[in-house]
């Protein structure tokens, strides 16, 4: 039988680093795919449409709700953000380990879907330190940063709902932790649930 690998959902307030933290958990572990979400939010300065996101138009992003085209999708921060279905098939199929970037609403309708999803809180070291990182990023005007911190707020209250939660006190150990958390689940299918979709 091919291997099959886990499915898991990472959730974290914006400016908990959890980009960084992908970026390096990549380098270290290969064997991973990931979907690229579909959203109306305006591209960043050098984001890539298809690489970063889907970049679509409200109206077309609603048509395809319409036409059933999501697994799951979400109002956050006034934007709409989902998960293609076509995007999730294409990263199922490879066999890899599959990490799904969601919010807290996403990471809900997610374990509807697949009960035995593995899901991941990353929080930041505090609210102090969230709120600087949202600063020194330098892509946020005060009113976004003022509603991330609101928002950040009610994620961080959701967290025990998670199965995990990696503290990002710094990226080297906060990958590591993940790292460990694959592999974990890798070696010991049947005790963690691998075949968790
Ligand atoms: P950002 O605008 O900073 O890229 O992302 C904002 C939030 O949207 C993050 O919490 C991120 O996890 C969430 N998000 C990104 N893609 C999706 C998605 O496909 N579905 C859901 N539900 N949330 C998403």
């Amino acid at each position: 039988m091919a291997q099959r690998g886990s499915l898991y959902v990472i959730s974290a307030p914006s400016g908990a680093g959890k980009n960084a933290l992908l970026d390096e958990v990549r380098r270290r572990e290969t064997r991973i795919a990931s979907t690229v979400s579909a959203t109306t939010r305006a591209p960043r300065p050098g984001e890539r449409d298809g690489v970063d996101y889907h970049f679509l138009g409200r109206e077309e992003f609603q048509r395809r709700v319409a036409a059933g085209d999501f697994a799951e999708w979400a109002e956050v921060h006034g934007n709409l953000y989902g998960t293609l279905r076509s995007e999730l098939d294409r990263c199922l199929a490879t066999g890899s380990d599959v990490i799904l970037e969601l919010d807290v609403q996403g990471m809900r309708s997610l374990k509807r879907l697949y009960p035995g999803v593995g899901t991941i809180f990353l929080a930041p070291p505090s609210m102090e330190e969230l709120e600087r990182r949202l600063r020194n990023r330098g892509t946020n005007d005060d009113a976004d940063i003022a509603l991330r911190l609101r928002n950040a707020e009610s994620e961080m209250a959701a967290r025990s709902e998670f199965d995990c939660i990696i503290v990002n006190d710094t990226i080297d150990r906060a990958a590591a932790e993940m790292v460990e958390l694959l592999a974990a689940r890798r070696a010991a299918p049947t005790a963690a649930g691998t075949d968790n979709r």
